[in-house]
């Protein structure tokens, strides 16, 4: 800036005296010494000139390259910026799933059974995660069989059929590893070899992130959300899926636990068949509904005959085989009609028909005492047979109340011993 007004100073004191040279020249002197003096005046200024525009194009040079780093620095700027924007997007999400975590605890703990817990993980992360889209997948495993189970879908496309109800390559992998999957390109994924012969055909998808569901080391079953679209999920979302799939693990663990005890307490340990104190709640509900509906309701009672010499004869152990056999004869004999089966108290067993008159189950209970009478039962490489005698009663031919109702089929079942046993009766 110095320089600059230094600079300005000598170029006008330069101007300044050709001006004054050329004006003393012109009154003082003759004409030659007035033509020099011009052209001193002259080159003067012209110097001066040619100095002032090569000053300014190099001014105006550097002005243009003081313009493009500023622009440059625009455009860093504009990039940051909307990394910072994005990098704000993605906390507020983030934040928003981590929000809603609390709401999915709450949830999952207002509820001990099963089909809510399942339903409560698959849907918050089909819409915490995929914004749901894709598809959402909760598999059980199933202890007996040895095997997953899909027990939750939920799809965009909700006309869909997920066919590989077991589980397919990448659920086998996430059991084999006990460890959380992401897939963001399945195409370029060179662990899933999906051309193979031998893996079955998949349904169209390109990303997938799954999580295995393990509460107490006990590996429950998996939840998996996938789409078509390539680069779908992140790391952040497989960590979230990870997350909720641990804390959804426990709460499963438990539904089942419950669930368990539950059956332990309305099922008989011998026969599996329903015990006497949840059949007679049941009959309280359906005695209700079948007279506000104008319906028949009928129960059979039926009990072994002389089991206590059965008993003596082949010991207690052989006994209990008979009963179990019973129990399977008559839901076999059944099968076809809507029926609930409860072992009433040692060797007797209640049936409760829905919907059917006295004269029909008559019918249906001498099928199955016919049925009882025919299998022979082997025990220590020795053929047996058991005969049962049943009593039925009907709603609202019998009786109009369900007590009553009882006590009319256990009347009718002692007529039945009465008249020689291995028979049906009614009273
Ligand atoms: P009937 O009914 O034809 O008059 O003769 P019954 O010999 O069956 O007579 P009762 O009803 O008096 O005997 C029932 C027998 O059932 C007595 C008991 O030994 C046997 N029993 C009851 N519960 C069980 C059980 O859980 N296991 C076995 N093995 N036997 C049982
Ligand atoms: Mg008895
Ligand atoms: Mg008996």
């Amino acid at each position: 800036m110095r320089q600059e007004s230094s600079r300005k100073i000598i170029c006008f004191f330069l101007s300044g005296l050709s001006i004054l040279i050329l004006l003393i020249s012109s009154i003082f002197f003759h004409q030659r010494i007035q033509l020099g003096s011009l052209f001193i005046f002259t080159c003067v200024n012209i110097l001066i000139l040619i100095y002032e525009l090569h000053s300014f194009s190099y001014k105006s040079s550097q002005a243009q390259v003081l313009i493009e780093n500023c622009e440059e620095q625009i455009n860093i700027l504009n990039v940051e910026n909307l990394k910072g924007k994005g990098l704000a997007a993605s906390l507020k999400a983030r934040i928003t799933r981590y929000d809603n975590l609390k709401k999915i605890i709450e949830d999952l703990n207002r509820s001990l059974l099963l089909d809510a817990g399942v339903d409560v993980l698959t849907q918050s992360v089909y819409s915490l995660i995929s914004a749901r889209k894709g598809r959402a997948l909760l598999f059980l495993v199933n202890s007996q069989a040895q095997k997953l189970e899909l027990v939750r879908s939920i799809k965009e496309d909700n006309d869909e059929v997920i066919l590989a109800k077991d589980g397919d390559i990448f659920d086998q992998w996430v059991l084999r590893h006990s460890a959380p999957l992401l897939i963001e390109d399945l195409k370029k994924d060179f662990r899933f070899d999906t051309d193979s012969p031998a893996s079955p055909p998949l349904r169209p998808l390109s990303s997938v992130i799954s999580s295995p569901l393990i509460s107490h080391n006990s590996l429950l079953g998996l939840l998996r959300l996938e789409n078509t679209e390539s680069g779908f999920f992140t790391q952040d979302d497989l960590r979230f899926l990870a997350l909720v799939s641990d804390l959804g693990a426990v709460a499963l663990e438990n539904s089942l636990l419950f669930q368990k005890t539950q059956d332990l307490a309305i099922h008989d340990d011998l026969t599996k068949l329903y015990t006497r104190h949840y059949f007679l709640g049941r009959l309280h509900d359906e005695a209700k509904r079948c007279s506000r509906l104008d319906q028949h309701l009928s129960l059979m009672m039926l009990d072994i005959d002389f089991f206590k010499q059965y008993n003596d004869k082949f010991g207690h152990t052989a006994g209990d085989i008979v009963l179990k056999k019973i129990a399977s004869l008559m839901k076999e004999s059944l099968s076809e009609l809507n029926f609930l089966l409860s072992r009433f108290g040692g060797e007797e067993f209640l049936v409760m028909l829905s919907g059917l008159d006295r004269n029909k189950s008559l019918l249906a209970a001498d099928a199955m005492r016919r049925r009882i009478e025919k299998e022979k039962i082997s025990l220590r490489r020795q053929d047996t047979k058991v005969t049962v005698s049943i009593g039925v009663a009907s709603m609202p031919f019998d009786t109009k109340d369900e007590d009553d109702l009882v006590l009319k089929a256990d009347k009718a079942m002692y007529k039945a011993k009465q008249k020689g046993r291995n028979q049906v009766c009614c009273i």
